[in-house]
């Protein structure tokens, strides 16, 4: 068996949402289908992902240096042991090649959206659920059918005040969540701890609202917030520093009582082991939210936890970045904390399968082959136009 062809196309996410530091009205994403010689009810299995939620495209990379790696490898070199089907592991040691340490989100990002779309196809060639193929090889075999699943919303948008922020929040609870993150930042303190307060009205208590700053903080209003935030003692509070600015986010752990989260913009094992290292992270309660697709994928994701497990985290501490079904399938597969969602947010890159259901901020996930996109209508019709054009 083989990959016969690997194609990849940008496309836009139309969204007019804001978050403390940029609109996302330019943003896109890349699309990626891997396509095999393996026929599944007449026709050839493909695997398909795209690179997850706020960084734009990158098919440079794909197409210049990732993709006429693996196309040029001989096929049996990225097969596993019984030659019966793809080996996610070696296929991302052949995108590595020639590849200089560090610097890393130029590729990770690219290398990780394959790796996706690979992992999306072996799934499908052994005809079962992606989380339950994760499962076998990184969680001792424990499949998880429900995950905890909280909502990343609570946006900045044009003409949104506060009793259309807790109209948001009301209409997520009614469709089953039962937490709520929203953004803080992009107004003054005084507004939004408004809007905390406000919000703190609709979902109830504070262990059911997290606050997001987007690492849009200069070092100043990074301390005035985490002053300003620490009476309500929220689920967490997220990205108050730049994501790479260890000695300011030591500095908060340091005064701020309450769940700190972070992480979804670092991209290496590396990143993530000083972040816990240098940035006084606590696995007692603190929260990392490592975006999979866009660090290297899935194999890569499994050393970071190795990592962090050697260190004394635990996985329940890892709800990682991206409401999608490829972090769903991620968090079910390797038994970690939670799954973020985004409904109605992204256009089609938002959202589970159209028959998924929330209960109890407990989301259900679907038996379906791979990653389980066939599920999500929209979606699946843009990665069918991809592989078929
Ligand atoms: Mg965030």
């Amino acid at each position: 068996m083989r990959i016969t062809e690997i194609r990849e196309i940008a496309v836009p996410i139309n969204s007019t949402i804001r978050n403390a530091v940029f609109d996302f009205s330019e943003m896109t994403t890349s699309v990626v289908a891997v396509v095999t010689d393996v026929i599944r009810n007449g026709r050839p299995v493909i695997g398909f992902a795209f690179n997850s939620t706020g960084r734009y495209a990158c098919g440079a990379q794909m197409r210049d240096r990732l993709i006429p790696r693996i196309m040029k490898a001989t096929p049996e070199s990225l097969l596993n042991e019984a030659g019966n089907n793809l080996e996610p592991e070696k296929i991302l040691a052949c995108m590595m090649q020639r590849e200089k340490p560090g610097g890393h989100t130029e590729r990770s990002v690219a290398v990780g959206t394959i790796e996706v779309a690979i992992w999306d196809a072996v799934a499908k060639i052994q005809d079962r659920p992606l989380h339950a193929v994760l499962a076998d090889k990184y969680n001792s075999a424990q499949v998880h059918h429900q995950i905890p699943c909280y909502v990343g919303g609570g946006w900045y948008a044009p003409g949104k005040g506060i009793p259309e922020l807790q109209d948001e929040i009301r209409h997520r609870l009614q469709q089953g969540y039962t937490t709520m993150k929203i953004k803080v930042g992009g107004a003054s303190v005084a507004e939004d701890l408004a809007r905390v307060e406000a919000s703190l009205k609709v979902v109830g208590t504070s262990d059911h609202l997290a606050v997001d700053a987007n690492a849009g903080f200069s070092p100043e209003r990074t301390r005035e917030y985490a002053k300003a935030l620490k009476p309500y003692q929220l689920r967490w509070f997220e990205e108050p520093t730049d994501p790479l600015d260890y000695e300011l986010l030591a500095e908060v752990t340091s005064m701020y009582p309450s769940p700190i989260g972070t992480g979804e913009n670092l991209f290496s094992t590396q990143d993530i082991k000083n972040l816990v290292h240098f940035g006084g992270m606590r696995p007692d309660r603190d929260i990392l939210q490592i975006d999979v697709p866009q660090s290297y994928g899935i194999v890569q994701f499994g050393r970071t936890l190795k990592m962090l497990e050697s260190r004394g985290w635990s996985r329940q501490s890892v709800f990682p970045h991206g409401g999608n079904l490829m972090t769903l399938a991620i968090v079910a597969g390797f038994g970690l904390g939670g799954c973020e969602a985004y409904p109605g947010t992204f256009g089609v890159f938002a959202g589970f399968a159209d028959d998924s259901k929330v209960e109890n901020g407990l989301l259900t996930l679907s038996d379906r082959p791979g990653i389980g996109f066939e599920g999500q209508n929209a979606l699946y019709a843009v990665m069918r136009q991809i592989a078929l054009d």
